[in-house]
């Protein structure tokens, strides 16, 4: 593994609020939530060469050039009959003698005189001057004669050229890309069983609250089970990330430090849930800003407006904390909003921002303007073949069911007001 830098950012938290136009740690807007982590982190920086099954998933460290061409030849697209096209006349068929077959795998060496042509399969390269390839199915073959009808093709038809899909010497892939199922193939097409990726995102996490129960504990009056865990472990396995679960730290001074610390130790980033509202009564806000650089935002956005965002720095090595709300679906919403595009980015990930979608809604949908909401949504398709999304009943910030049901989440923006039935609103797809 070789290594370049740490996960620090930029600039401390004053300089980079500074920097923004309309920022409001008070009400601050989605879009400047965005440009702020755009700041604070940064990719990591470390690589390691992996091979082709491991780098499923993972962030490109630097572009692919392309070793060979693919494909590697000129070569036929149909199973047919290679000719050389300048002898097709318009309006005229044309007869060919068969001189020799060419295989994939299997080039055929011969020469072709005019007049004659050379039955070709499927990939076989094509033979030195032929560049058109009749498929079988419109010739007439009677023995070693083939009668192509008039104006079914013109020169060229049929062949693959040489580089078509990859030329040698170009980036095939590009650095910052994640590694997909289809990237993948496409290294092996190249001949590459190794690739250089991003080193994983090393990311810890934590619940917070007297109130939270581990799974195993008998159930309390006033006590909740923690679901938070498993909804950012889930979001996190998707992303790829290299977890580190250190389970629900009870509400005590001593024991906060100790899993802040270590965190901070050990980890890129630290995702908490819990103790960041107004008026929480708890240490964990206290703790963060004993031990780093953090800011505390309302953000104007429902469910999820308490959020913690900064950076703890242990014996110089410094990790990005995202202190989230409580409750099961402000987790889950400011994770996707924010936090995943911040941690892709740190990741090495080139596209960060989420793809919406737009969809008709099929209900009234109320909204004030000045905040951005995501109503839980199942998005399908409606007679005339659009996108259509209806809310899942309960949008309370606690009904994680509302999340399970959901395929999508409603976007609505910054400066939208309510929303009619027939309106195409944004989705976020899940
Ligand atoms: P807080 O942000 O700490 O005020 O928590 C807000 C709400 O979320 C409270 O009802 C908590 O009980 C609930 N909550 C906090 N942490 C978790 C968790 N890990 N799992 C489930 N619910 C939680
Ligand atoms: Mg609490």
């Amino acid at each position: 593994m070789n290594s370049t830098g740490d996960s620090a950012g930029l600039g401390s938290l004053d300089e980079i609020a500074s920097s923004l136009q309309g920022y409001d740690p008070q009400a601050l807007p989605a879009l400047e939530v965005l440009k702020f982590l755009e700041q604070l982190v940064k990719p990591i920086n470390e690589t390691e060469s992996v091979g082709i099954f491991q780098a499923l998933g993972r962030v490109l460290a630097c572009d692919v050039i392309s070793p060979i061409s693919v494909p590697a030849h000129d070569n036929s697209a149909m199973d047919g009959f290679a000719f050389d096209g300048s002898a097709l006349m318009a309006g005229q068929p044309l007869a060919l003698r068969v001189v020799g077959t060419a295989l994939a795998g299997k080039a055929w060496q011969g020469s072709v005189e005019p007049g004659q042509c050379v039955k070709i399969m499927t990939g076989a390269i094509m033979p030195a001057g032929l560049d058109t390839v009749a498929p079988q199915e419109l010739c007439q073959i009677t023995g070693v004669q083939v009668l192509l009808p008039a104006g079914l093709l013109r020169a060229g038809d049929n062949r693959r050229f040489c580089g078509e899909d990859l030329m040698a010497g170009r980036p095939a892939l590009q650095q910052g890309t994640v590694v997909s199922a289809a990237a993948c193939g496409l290294l092996a097409s190249l001949g590459l069983p190794q690739v250089q990726v991003m080193r994983r995102l090393k990311v810890a996490y934590f619940s917070t609250g007297d109130e939270i129960l581990s799974l195993g504990q008998a159930p309390r009056e006033g006590a909740v089970y923690d679901s938070n865990r498993y909804t950012v472990f889930g979001m996190l396995h998707n992303l790829g990330c290299e977890m580190i679960d250190m389970g629900v730290v009870r509400d005590e001074p001593a024991l906060l430090q100790q899993a802040f610390v270590l965190a901070a130790q050990t980890a890129d980033a630290i995702i908490t849930s819990g103790g960041v509202s107004v008026g929480e009564a708890d240490f964990t806000k206290a703790m963060m800003k004993k031990l780093g650089d953090v800011v505390f935002w309302k953000i104007a956005m429902r469910p999820g407006r308490p959020m913690a965002v900064g950076r703890l720095t242990q014996e110089g090595k410094s990790a990005v904390l995202f202190g989230l709300p409580g409750n099961p679906v402000a987790v889950m919403v400011t994770f996707l909003a924010f936090v995943k595009p911040a941690l892709l980015r740190m990741m090495g990930s080139t596209q960060t921002a989420p793809l919406l979608m737009r969809a008709r809604s099929q209900e009234v949908l109320r909204k004030k303007p000045g905040r951005t909401e995501y109503q839980r949504g199942i998005v399908s398709r409606n007679a005339q073949d659009e996108l259509q999304v209806v809310s899942t009943g309960n949008q309370g910030s606690g009904v994680l069911s509302s999340m399970v049901q959901a395929n999508g989440l409603i976007v609505l923006q910054h400066t939208q007001s309510s929303i009619q039935i027939g309106d195409w609103v944004d989705v976020l797809m899940l």
